[in-house]
């Protein structure tokens, strides 16, 4: 089974595909049609390696995390996505789009955001790159996130709020989808992870592609060959874990791990933990797997991180669930707090709630000494510096 990428109707298997109303038929239609041969042109990828290279930072570095690794006695790499610019490996997508938007004529942008990690990210390519910028946003987020409203709002973004339903991330996407259907010639929507309509999870899959290219060639400098022999990444919708597993998914020597955020426990009825607790649906967009009740209401999810708080999983990272290729940990807030202050306390680096997740995994299952573990570091952790005091 090749698990890199979708069939030609956007199928990783049983998932994918593209659910739209007819409404957008055009929109989808027009990048499915064009965006493979966008972004694999000689033209987009010398432009886009120099910003992710000159603007961004890449490559970020693979650290050898020699204390923790005593600690847990194996061999730990951190792919450092915390250095990107931004703080996240969001801007990796971001600006990605933002040049394919350009591509296809289009000058105005809109996306949606939840915790506002996006939002910074298509807000920052956008002022980089000249082009208008409208981010959606839950009306209760907006209120949570007042650091990173005010980020966009400097970048030059406009910030409209969704005051329908619980007034949330999905009712911010029903506003930016609404807003596509009205404008489908002059705007692009760039969605912020492997999920949505396909082509979207390909597309943001092979733009956080760069983070897997860059572990084989570090690794491979670093201890001579390219491989490890675990790779760990946190998974909301999926697009950092997408990027670190991606030139690795068809190599079946390479263990891969995903750690969801199971909140409160995956029984507790607050929870995130999708491949656990979720059903074959269809949630923006795309068949998955998606937390719903019987009659497919979708169940408000809850993570102590808001980037991992999301009720559904890419269809890439759930047919890496199905066939058994990933194993899945679910990971409760307090677990994954108290991997960030040991990160911290003990290697000097803060990282993103979300990303803690990822460092969680140690905890829960036992490495050989000589294993070759690399955990993305998918963001920094200022912006988790509130709940983090809370918690000192
Ligand atoms: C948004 C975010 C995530 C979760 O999104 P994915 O698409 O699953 O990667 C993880 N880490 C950080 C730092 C984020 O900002």
């Amino acid at each position: 089974m090749n698990f890199q990428n979708p069939d030609k109707n956007g199928y990783y298997g049983d998932f994918g595909g593209a659910f739209v109303p007819e409404m957008l038929y055009p929109n989808v239609a027009e990048l499915q049609e064009k965006y493979i041969q966008i972004i694999e042109s000689e033209e987009f990828k010398a432009e886009f390696q120099d910003l992710l290279k000159n603007y961004v930072g890449r490559a970020t570095p693979l650290y050898f995390a020699k204390n923790l690794s005593e600690k847990y006695q194996t061999q730990i790499y951190l792919k450092r996505e915390d250095l990107n610019h931004t703080g996240a490996h969001k801007i990796n997508n971001a600006l990605g789009q933002a040049l394919l938007a350009k591509k296809l004529g289009k000058h105005r942008i809109i996306a949606e955001t939840g915790a506002g990690q996006h939002g910074v990210a298509t807000a920052t390519a956008c002022a980089l790159l000249g082009l208008e910028c409208i981010v959606y946003m839950g009306e209760v987020d907006i209120a949570r996130q007042s650091p990173n409203v005010a980020r966009m709002k400097m970048l030059g973004a406009t910030v409209i709020p969704a005051t329908s339903g619980s007034k949330t991330l999905k009712d911010a996407v029903n506003e930016a989808l609404r807003d596509w259907i009205n404008n489908p010639a002059t705007t692009h929507y760039i969605i912020g992870s492997v999920v949505g309509p396909h082509p979207f999870p390909d597309l943001v899959a092979r733009f956080q592609s760069v983070i897997s290219k860059e572990i084989k060639e570090q690794l491979n400098e670093k201890i001579g060959r390219e491989n490890p022999d675990y790779l760990i990444a946190c998974v909301g919708g999926g697009s950092n874990a997408a990027g670190t597993f991606y030139h690795y998914v068809n190599e079946q020597s390479v263990k891969i791990i995903a750690a969801e955020a199971g909140g409160l426990g995956v029984d507790s009825g607050k929870s995130a933990a999708t491949t656990f607790l979720g059903t074959l649906g269809i949630l923006h967009g795309s068949q998955s797997l998606v937390m719903q009740t019987e009659d497919g209401q979708v169940i408000e999810p809850h993570s102590i991180s808001a980037g991992l708080d999301y009720p559904g999983i890419g269809p890439m990272h759930a047919n890496l669930f199905r066939e058994n290729r990933a194993e899945f940990f679910s990971i409760n807030d307090d677990e994954a707090l108290k991997s960030a202050f040991e990160l911290t306390k003990i290697e000097g680096i803060i990282p993103a709630l979300e990303s803690a997740h990822a460092l969680a995994v140690l905890d829960k299952k036992k490495f050989e000494k000589d294993d070759v573990v690399v955990i993305c570091l998918s963001g920094r952790g200022d912006k988790d510096m509130e709940t983090y005091l809370k918690h000192l």
